[in-house]
């Protein structure tokens, strides 16, 4: 333990001498003695001693209890009055500046030492009192934005449920009522969008389960080895049956490896989530391609698409859950999907970069550490 330093505030010569001898025999160090409420204002902030002895009638302007209101209100140490003043109203104003201990001259040795220790233990307990309550306030104020955070997630999640719902209800209606005129053209309509919302429905639902387990560290990461060119050549033959013609999607791959330990859950809603927006954010026609590139020690993946581009104010936000960019327009989204992908990449240990431009496209491109030793092949 570090010896504790203590100021010596008295005016006296002798007295103040018999103080350092008796504090240094009692095992402290006396870190300077000065004579004036000034001094020791200079003294107690440069020197940040553990406790200050003042005596109350000092040189100069100011006295010990003025002193010792602005040492403790300002620096926050702990002073003990030592001195020959027990008059009534001295002891009244002492009173009021709160001081760790009073002791009366001439003073007693034991006396000196116990109060010493007695106001060294309350300012520390003092100490700890005052930072429990700053954690307790700090967590109150973060348990209080985080539950505000997620009543405005909950609030955008159950708005963006109100369009499909629509849509379904309409066409439900529309068939009910009008249904047996209804050409059957025009009834296959009306179910392909109840069909469509539906999915809508389904997928808005996926990604907020999704995502509400990984925000409460419930998503589970169980890297295994995969084959990671059949696992890209699935995703992007299944995204191809959905687009239909409307969309080229391509696979490439740099490298000759084929296997490395990944989430395979988690690499799904990853490289779906990158897909399903670069088709989203491109006009009909226009192509789309995935990359994956094998680097000595990290696994490459490009997602590249020729669409509307992401404008340089909104890119910082937009892995934040439910933040849209500013050129959307009426293409439908949630907001949760980069939010997802983020949280998957994070638990790989990976990162996550954007190179966009507005009209012309955006590659997202994603680098996660690729686990040599844990690749059985
Ligand atoms: P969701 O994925 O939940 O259905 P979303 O696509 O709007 O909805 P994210 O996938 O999180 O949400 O994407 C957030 C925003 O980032 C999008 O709304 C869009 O503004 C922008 N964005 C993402 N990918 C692209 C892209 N490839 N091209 C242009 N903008 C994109
Ligand atoms: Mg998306």
């Amino acid at each position: 333990m570090q010896p504790i330093q203590i100021l010596i505030v008295e005016d006296e010569q002798l007295v103040a001498d018999d103080l350092r001898e008796t504090l240094e025999y009692l095992g402290y160090i006396v870190c300077d003695l000065v004579a004036s409420g000034e001094e020791a204002l200079v003294k107690a902030e440069k020197l940040q001693p553990d406790l200050v002895l003042m005596d109350i009638r000092l040189e100069g302007e100011m006295d010990g209890i003025e002193a010792s209101f602005e040492i403790q209100s300002r620096f926050n140490l702990p002073v003990v009055y030592l001195t020959a003043n027990a008059d009534r109203a001295t002891l009244d104003r002492a009173k009021a500046s709160q001081p760790f201990g009073y002791i009366l001259k001439p003073f007693d040795e034991r006396i000196l030492g116990t109060t010493i220790e007695i106001a060294l233990s309350r300012h520390q307990a003092e100490l700890e009192v005052k930072k429990a309550l700053t954690t307790a306030k700090t967590d109150q104020q973060i348990a209080e934005s985080q539950s505000q955070k997620t009543s405005q997630n909950l609030y955008t999640a159950v708005h963006e449920f109100r369009n499909p719902l629509t849509t379904i209800k309409l066409s439900a209606e529309m068939l009910k009522a009008y249904g047996d005129q209804m050409s059957e053209q025009r009834k296959q309509n009306h179910i392909n969008r109840i069909e469509s919302a539906t999915d809508t429905l389904t997928t808005i639902l996926e990604n907020v389960l999704t995502l509400g387990k990984s925000e409460s560290e419930k998503l589970d990461f169980k890297p295994k080895p995969l084959d990671l060119v059949d696992f890209c050549e699935e995703i992007v033959e299944s995204l191809q049956l959905t687009v239909k013609d409307n969309y080229q999607i391509s696979f490439l791959v740099d490298g000759n490896s084929r296997v490395a330990c990944l989430d395979e859950q988690l690499l799904w809603h990853l490289l779906n989530n990158l897909l399903a927006n670069a088709v989203k954010y491109s006009p009909i026609g226009s192509q789309v391609s995935l990359r994956l590139i094998w680097e000595e020690n990290t696994l490459c993946f490009q997602v590249t698409d020729y669409g509307i581009g992401i404008p340089a104010e909104s890119q910082s936000q937009l892995f934040e859950p439910f933040h849209r960019a500013s050129n959307v327009g009426n293409i439908p989204g949630t907001g949760l999907g980069l939010a997802i992908v983020k949280r998957c990449t994070e638990l790989h240990e990976g990162k996550i970069y954007l190179d966009s431009a507005v009209n012309k496209g955006t590659t997202f491109t994603v680098r996660l550490p690729w686990k040599v030793d844990t690749v059985k092949v």
